[in-house]
Order: structure tokens, then C-alpha cells, then sequence
């Protein structure tokens, strides 16, 4: 793996609709996890005339909270969702703390949050949750099978410091869910663990086409058939029923 580049930038915009939640704010370009799947890095390009590959370049954008104390008086209240093409814990905002402080301004305006994320750093911003109501936190978890998980994504936090962060977020008195997408090989264990430490369960399979070479790699192709995300979605929704907690496909 090369060296990880680094770019401090200025934005134009932060506060952005979304498809997903009325707006999205993106305090990063690129995601040092470099999951396989990631569908942002059809993107790079795009966003930065990227050439490097998906994991190895990251823009940090400097000025994300001074626009956000901006935008958001100009505009109508909506749930933000952080984020949608980034992970906006992951390791770099330790250093430079952008989602803590825009998340500081959105729950000063009493806006609601969905915070959407792979890595534990979410629990450092626990008190910050504590101030809102209507605030939930998500932590993406796509298998329970940390030798998949290492294929799949492989810089991104083990399973398990996953599992532990969202049972404290819950346990703290904050709206939790967990987000099973895409569904990979022995999602379905994950149903057992997640018992007590979410409000919600979304599903989603693998609609992108980049991660295929991995699938090829390590035998796993009937993991990528229709076939295959029919049957999770309808074990795991009943499974989780089963449970008392709601589960949402959306696929
Ligand atoms: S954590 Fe999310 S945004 Fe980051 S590489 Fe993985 S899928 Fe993409």
C-alpha cells in the first residue's frame, strides 16, 4: 500500500441535498477505509481529478465548518446526513476534528443528524450526541465474519470495536440503527450480536460492480446472486423480527 496523500482544501458548498435525508455534508473527499465495493470511487474523478486509488488519497476540506455557519442560516431545516461519500470518522478526522464541529453547528441550530460510519472515533463525539433528540447514529456492519470483513474492507475497523461502539451509543440513551450493506457471507450471524444495542436494522445488497474481482478472488461468486440477497434479506428481516427490532430492506 503507498503512502496515504493528503490534500488540505477549500471548498465552494458543504450543505448539499441528498436523495438519502434532505441534505448531506461531506467533510472529506475520499475514505482512507477503501472498501473494495465503495461505489464513491466511480467519483474521484470527478471530485478532485483523482488518479490514485480508491483508500490512497484523501482531500480534507478546512473550511467545511466556517461554510456550514454559513449555509445553514440561508437554508430551510432538514436532517443532515453525515456522510454519504466519505466515512466522516475515519482516522484522519482525529487530527482534524471537521464532523465534530460541524455536527457542533447543526445541533446548535437544533437540526436533525443521521450519522452514518464504519470506525469507533464516533464515540468521542458520545456527549455531543446526548444533546439532541434527534439525532441518530448508524455504524455500518456487513458481516460478522472478520476474515470477510478483512477482504472486503480491509482498513476499516474490526467488527467487533464496530458492535461495541453502537451497544455504548445505544446504551447512552441515543437512536441507534445499524446499516447490513452490502449483505456479505455470514451477515446473518451479526442478527444475535446486534440484540439490545440497535433501535433499527437496514438491508441493502451489493449494487455496484467494483468489488467482483475480490468475489472472483476468494470463490465467493455465489455470494454476489440475486439468488443469494434474496434469501439474507428474507432470513435476516425475520430473524430481526423475531427480535423486536424493526428491519427496513431497501432493495
Ligand atoms: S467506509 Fe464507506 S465511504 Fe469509506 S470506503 Fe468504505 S464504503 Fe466507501
Amino acid at each position: 500500500m503507498s503512502p496515504l496523500i493528503v490534500k488540505e482544501i477549500y471548498a465552494k458548498s458543504i450543505l448539499s441535498e441528498s436523495k438519502v435525508h434532505d441534505y448531506v455534508i461531506n467533510p472529506y473527499v475520499g475514505c482512507q477505509h477503501g472498501c473494495t465495493y465503495c461505489y464513491v470511487q466511480r467519483y474521484r474523478k470527478r471530485f478532485g481529478g483523482h488518479e490514485e486509488p480508491w483508500g490512497e488519497f484523501i482531500d480534507v476540506k478546512l473550511n467545511a465548518p466556517s461554510l456550514l455557519q454559513e449555509e445553514i442560516k440561508r437554508k430551510e431545516v432538514g436532517r443532515v446526513w453525515i456522510s454519504g461519500m466519505c466515512d466522516p470518522y475515519q482516522p484522519l478526522e482525529k487530527k482534524y476534528e471537521l464532523t465534530k464541529r460541524c455536527l457542533e453547528i447543526l445541533l446548535e441550530y437544533d437540526w436533525p443528524v443521521t450519522i452514518q460510519t464504519k470506525s469507533p472515533l464516533v464515540l468521542r463525539d458520545i456527549e455531543l450526541f446526548k444533546k439532541s433528540d434527534e439525532i441518530e447514529v448508524g455504524l455500518t456492519i456487513t458481516t460478522a465474519d472478520e476474515k470477510i470483513r478483512e477482504i472486503f474492507e480491509p482498513r476499516a475497523p474490526p467488527i467487533k470495536k464496530r458492535i461495541d461502539a453502537v451497544k455504548k451509543i445505544h446504551l447512552a440513551g441515543i437512536k441507534t440503527y445499524v446499516m447490513i450493506g452490502p449483505i456479505l457471507p455470514r451477515a446473518e450471524e451479526l442478527v444475535e450480536q446486534l440484540n439490545g444495542k440497535v433501535d433499527y436494522v437496514i438491508i441493502d445488497r451489493m449494487n455496484y460492480h467494483y468489488g467482483d474481482w475480490v468475489y472472483k478472488k476468494y470463490n465467493l461468486e455465489h455470494a454476489m446472486s440475486d439468488d443469494f440477497f434474496n434469501q439474507k434479506k428474507g432470513k435476516l428481516i425475520h430473524a430481526f423480527e423475531k427480535l423486536g427490532i424493526s428491519c427496513r430492506a431497501v432493495f
